[in-house]
């Protein structure tokens, strides 16, 4: 899946299960921290905008250097040892890392009708398992849309709930802008509709 949808899908994880900003945004990173193997993409625009070349490092090494349970444990211990609850967020970034290896499988087809992306677990150390599933939709699949508009109708909802959202992963002060914006927003919806439903009714009409 996009690596939105993932960022999304993790900070609701970690919304839900942590109590502190710094353990939420740590369990978050873990979530969408699989797709850095995708950065390759970079250097292939950039090679093609140079001399025409092919796209290589990101076939070659998305879903295969960071998509594997190795990449689980290693990014799952540098996240905890910042955090304030250590081994909460050590199992959580765990939770959350394996959450996208599955959203990936059920969801990141592309962008051929063929190109099944499979999950090696133990890679780049072994190619063994390879995991797929045949009925993998595709990257920009309308599956895909519904989710991430339900995961981001949830963020907003538990944002204005909790105080804090998913901004709060890259920036806490713009986090707080970003809340206040949403709250004054719901604040006024919800009193326009207290004011509709205060109004005096009109006589009424009969036939
Ligand atoms: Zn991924």
């Amino acid at each position: 899946m996009s690596p939105l949808t993932h960022l999304l899908a993790s900070w609701i994880v970690a919304a839900k299960t942590t109590d502190n900003l710094r353990d939420r945004r740590l369990v978050t990173l873990a979530g969408v921290a699989p797709d850095l193997d995708g950065l390759g993409i970079v250097l292939d625009i950039a090679r093609g905008a140079l001399s025409n070349g092919n796209f290589y490092y990101y076939p070659q090494y998305h879903h295969y250097v960071t998509h594997g349970l190795p990449a689980a444990v290693v990014c799952s211990v540098l996240l905890a040892v910042p955090a304030r609850r250590h081994w909460r967020v050590l199992g959580l970034a765990f939770l959350t890392f394996h959450l996208h290896l599955l959203c990936d499988l059920v969801g990141s087809r592309g962008p051929d009708q063929g190109d099944i992306w499979p999950i090696f677990y133990f890679s780049p150390l072994s190619r063994h398992p390879m995991w797929f599933w045949r009925h993998q939709w595709p990257l920009d699949g309308w599956q895909n849309r519904v989710i991430t508009l339900a995961l981001f109708v949830w963020a907003l909802k538990l944002a204005v709930q909790m105080g804090d959202s998913v901004v709060g992963v890259i920036n806490h002060r713009c986090d707080r802008v970003f809340v206040d914006v949403l709250r004054k927003w719901r604040a006024r919806l919800t009193g326009a509709n207290a004011e509709s439903r205060q109004q005096p009714r009109g006589p009424a009409v009969h036939d």
